[in-house]
């Protein structure tokens, strides 16, 4: 192919057949030199290398020699991301997932929130389980309901509060022996209502606990919320670990893209009280571990088989509020891995899309 002189028409075109998702801002030329500004949606370095490793050959193919190109990336804007999040007031959103259930999820959600708030932060706990809400039951709140108030003339739940966290579940609702049977549609609506029709005030983070597997709820809160990044929980066995590759594949697929913040492993060991030097590795050992490296995302840390814990979060008085255990630090050294690597992918990232659904494809309940 013979070479062509520059123009600005040829160099847009040559851009958008590598990637016509990118939106050309600018494109200057001073003497031989030109430098191309584009918008990207996706605003990490690897994505942003491997745009700039197509571009720059296929534009020095296509053009004369002497002209030497340079490209600049600029992530999209927040108010073009088309958010239609409505929790304004609320700086970050946290999903926690486990994809199996019965690993701990409850129990580790209500410990970081714990943790956060000690911390000094304002924070709130949507129970999004919606089949098997245990909120209530961790921070003690059977048999209480939220009240309403008003909001700009329009009647909102007041979450509750808790050890100084708010809370909101579908366990309010609900008998404690009532089993929770509900369509699809009405369990979204349900959740729904949880998220919109509630005043939760300021928080810097909402916590969602959500319910086992990767299905329509998963799905339903991605629509609806900018969900900044997940934590996924399992425990070292086999079986469990299966369902959290599921679930890290769920939050990283192309249209889902939600940062995963990091795995949890719970129930690493036990160790007896009266042995506290024998480590008994009941369900394997360091197999979370192996699978954030298979992932290439962060290890959090482990959190033994620890019977206090058990009882603790049964009574609803959740481990940590236990000052200066080695259970309240382990769940600070867990809470401070997501702080810290959720200011990096505020950083680094734009703000979550909400997903716009377009195909159920690597879904299941
Ligand atoms: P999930 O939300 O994943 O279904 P839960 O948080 O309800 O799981 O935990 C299941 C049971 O395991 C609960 O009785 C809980 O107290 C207990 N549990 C969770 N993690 C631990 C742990 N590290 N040590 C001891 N018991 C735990």
């Amino acid at each position: 192919m013979s070479k062509i002189n520059f123009s600005k028409e040829a160099v847009k075109k040559v851009v958008l057949d590598i990637d016509n998702k990118v939106k050309i801002l600018n494109i200057n030329k001073f003497s031989n030199q030109v430098d191309i500004e584009i918008e990207v949606s996706n605003f990490t370095h690897k994505a942003k290398s491997d745009l700039e490793k197509k571009l720059l050959p296929a534009l020095n193919e296509f053009f004369l020699k002497d002209i030497s190109f340079s490209i600049k990336f600029t992530a999209v804007k927040k108010d073009d991301l088309n958010n239609v999040n409505q929790l304004s007031n609320i700086k970050n959103v946290i999903a926690i997932s486990s994809a199996k259930g019965g690993v701990g999820k409850s129990t580790v959600t209500a410990n970081i929130a714990i943790t956060f708030k000690n911390m000094g932060f304002n924070v709130g706990v949507l129970d999004a389980d919606i089949y098997g809400p245990s909120m209530h039951i961790m921070f003690d709140l059977v048999g209480r309901k939220p009240l309403a108030v008003k909001v700009n003339g329009k009647s909102k739940m007041k979450p509750l509060e808790s050890y100084g966290v708010k809370v909101l579940s579908i366990g309010f609702f609900t008998g404690i022996d009532q089993a929770v049977i509900w369509r699809g549609p009405m369990a979204t609506k349900a959740l729904n209502q949880l998220i919109f029709d509630a005043e939760w005030g300021e928080l810097d983070f909402l916590i969602i606990d959500l319910p086992p597997g990767t299905g329509d709820i998963h799905l339903s809160i991605m629509q609806k919320i900018s969900v900044n990044g997940s934590v996924v929980l399992s425990t070292p066995q086999i079986v469990a670990m299966a369902d959290a590759r599921k679930g890290i594949t769920m939050f990283k697929q192309e249209n889902i893209n939600i940062p995963v913040l990091g795995v949890i492993e719970n129930m690493s060991y036990f160790s007896p009280p009266d042995l506290d030097d024998k480590k008994y590795y009941i369900f394997g050992k360091d197999g979370v571990k192996n699978l954030s490296e298979d992932f290439n995302i962060p290890f959090l840390g482990e959190i033994p088989i620890i019977q206090s814990l058990r009882e603790s979060s049964d009574i609803g008085r959740p481990g940590v509020l236990q000052e200066g255990s080695e259970l309240t630090k382990i769940f600070n050294e867990i809470t401070k891995k997501i702080i810290i690597n959720l200011t990096e992918r505020n950083k680094n990232l734009p703000p979550t899309e909400i997903l716009k659904i377009k195909t159920m494809a690597g879904c299941s309940s």
